[in-house]
This record gives C-alpha cells, sequence and structure tokens, in this order.
C-alpha cells in the first residue's frame, strides 16, 4: 500500500557563487532543480559530477535574472543536456539576446512571480528583487516537510522578499560587499554607487540584520552567498552575520548553522529536516 511521504528533506548545494558565476542545485530525492547556469558548461557538468548528479537527471533549471554571471553557460547546457528552463518574461528576453544559437523553445516556460508552479516533489514561487536589471526575482521552494529560498542579486531587502524567506528552514542569501572595503576600494565611483545602490548587491550589514530577524522567527541555516571578490572576504561576511546574531543572544550550531558559499567549487550540501 502506498503510503503519502511525510517527510521530503531539501538539500541546498551551491556549485559556484560570486560575480565569477552562480549555480545552486536545489534537490530532494527525487528532483533536482539548478538555480541558474553562470558558468560555463563543462565547469557545471564537472561540478554536477563532483556532487554526483548526472546532468540529464536535472529536472529543471530556473534562471534568477539575465547577467551573464547567471546565465553564461545555459545556451550550451541547454543545446546538450535538453533541461526544461524557467525565468520570467523579462528574463526571457535576455537570455534570447545573448544566446548564440537557439535552443529548443519547447524547453522554455515563463513565470510569473509570486504565481505558484510545481516541479517533481517542490511547489516553487518566485518573487521579485530589486536590481539593476528587469525580471529579476529569487525563488522559494516547498515540499510536504520542507521550505527553501535563495535570493541573491538584492538591492536592498524588500518587504516582499523578507515575507518569501520568513519561515524557511534554510536560505542562501546574498553578502555581497562590505561597505567599508568597497568605499576604500578600487571601483570607480560610478559603480560604487551602483552596487551600494538599491538596485545594486545587498551588503554584509544588512544581510546580517536581515538572517537575525529570520533567525528569530524560527529558520535554522544560512548560507552566504554571491561574495564579491574585490569588496568582501568570507571570513568579514562571516564575522558581522556572527556579530548581530550573537547581539540577539544566538548561538552558532546551538541556534543556526552558517556557511558560507564557495566561489569556484561546490559547497558541502546543506540538507534541511534534520535536527538542530
Ligand atoms: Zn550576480
Ligand atoms: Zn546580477
Amino acid at each position: 500500500m502506498a503510503s503519502e511521504k511525510s517527510s521530503c528533506p531539501i538539500t541546498i548545494t551551491p556549485l559556484f557563487s560570486g560575480s565569477s558565476g552562480n549555480a545552486i542545485l536545489v534537490s530532494t530525492e527525487d528532483t533536482r532543480i539548478l538555480v541558474d547556469a553562470g558558468m560555463n558548461c563543462k565547469k557545471i557538468v564537472e561540478a554536477l559530477n563532483m556532487v554526483r548528479i548526472n546532468p540529464f537527471d536535472l529536472n529543471a533549471i530556473l534562471i534568477t535574472h539575465d547577467h551573464s554571471d547567471h546565465i553564461s553557460g545555459l545556451d550550451v547546457f541547454t543545446r546538450k543536456f535538453s533541461i526544461p528552463i524557467y525565468a520570467t518574461r523579462d528574463t526571457w528576453s535576455g537570455i534570447h539576446r545573448a544566446e548564440k544559437k537557439p535552443h529548443l523553445p519547447s524547453l522554455d516556460y515563463e513565470i510569473i512571480p509570486e504565481q505558484s508552479f510545481s516541479i517533481g516533489n517542490f511547489d516553487i514561487i518566485a518573487f521579485d528583487t530589486p536590481h539593476d536589471t528587469t525580471g529579476s526575482c529569487g525563488y522559494c521552494f516547498s515540499t510536504v516537510s520542507n521550505r527553501a529560498a535563495i535570493a541573491t542579486d538584492i538591492g536592498y531587502m524588500t518587504p516582499v522578499i523578507f515575507d518569501h524567506l520568513k519561515g524557511c528552514d534554510g536560505i542562501l542569501l546574498e553578502a555581497n560587499y562590505d561597505k567599508d572595503m568597497l568605499w576604500n576600494g578600487e571601483y570607480p565611483y560610478y559603480l560604487k554607487k551602483r552596487i551600494d545602490g538599491n538596485n545594486g548587491h545587498l551588503c554584509n550589514d544588512d544581510c546580517a540584520s536581515t538572517i537575525a530577524a529570520l533567525c528569530k522567527a524560527g529558520t535554522k541555516h544560512f548560507i552566504l552567498g554571491h561574495l564579491s571578490k574585490e569588496n568582501n572576504l568570507p571570513q568579514v561576511a562571516e564575522r558581522t552575520v556572527i556579530r548581530a546574531l550573537e547581539e540577539e543572544d544566538l548561538i552558532r550550531d546551538k541556534d543556526f548553522t552558517l556557511r558560507i558559499a564557495n566561489r569556484y567549487v561546490p559547497t558541502e550540501p546543506l540538507m534541511l529536516g534534520g535536527s538542530l
């Protein structure tokens, strides 16, 4: 007799994270979804092999937005493996502009933020993110037992994003730059303004205060992602977040776990649904 599944743990495995390329695997035992394909096809395949996933076994690729660090490998990867792709209408326009050769349109799915859709045993909902391209979004994944979210390339933390993150078991959130490192750094003024602006990226301080609020609301597992190579350091981002949580009397590995997504190689998978 088939019994209804009462548990369907979600695993988040960042393959690459940062302005040099982004691809994050979100999976259950039966369903494997890649969020973004911003590294060349060969490297994505290598990274998938490292975490024992056959690219042909991916159920879907979800794209957050059309910047090259999120779609640069999509063109070749899709023609090779024929995986269905999901993106908002404006992101599709950007993908088509960037494509060197068109792929099969039968693989294209247009999504609308705030309208849920299902892939395998996931219910997924996209939410708008403020960034310097149109159609940019993050994703929230639900199974019968868990909820997880991916939110990077965010100019600032909006109430809409926060509502989607609140109550998740695990979250990958952007910690792009340290304000002092950015403003004392080598970038030209216009770029500093862009990164620090409302359509740029999320700084460590804003990431930290968001994580503290989310942790108080019940989220236990956090991954910091999309760290800037020039304007951040893993230990600086980590220290900023830990400090904000300690100010709320939240203790690492007792009240929450924290890891940093690696820029170039797969990060240790975060499996939700365990004890902590
Ligand atoms: Zn990016
Ligand atoms: Zn971007």
